[in-house]
């Protein structure tokens, strides 16, 4: 399980095209980790630029 922090998040979405489970999703301006849908490979971690993602 992968959660992203909304403080150092900048949606730019580059984390949305590398998860192979489609779990990040774009709300309104926001990005989300649907828990449901991620398997917690952390490989979303390896593309962030602001290091916003983070293991739970
Ligand atoms: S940890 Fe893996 S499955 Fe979960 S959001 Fe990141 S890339 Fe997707
Ligand atoms: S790669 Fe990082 S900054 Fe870009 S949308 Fe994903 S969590 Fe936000």
């Amino acid at each position: 399980m992968a959660w992203i922090r909304q403080d150092r998040c900048q949606a730019c979405g580059l984390c949305l095209s590398h998860c192979p489970r489609e779990a990040i999703v774009r709300k309104d301006d926001l990005i989300a980790i649907d828990r449901n849908r991620c398997a917690g490979c952390l490989v979303c971690t390896e593309y962030c630029p602001t290091d916003a993602i983070r293991p739970q």
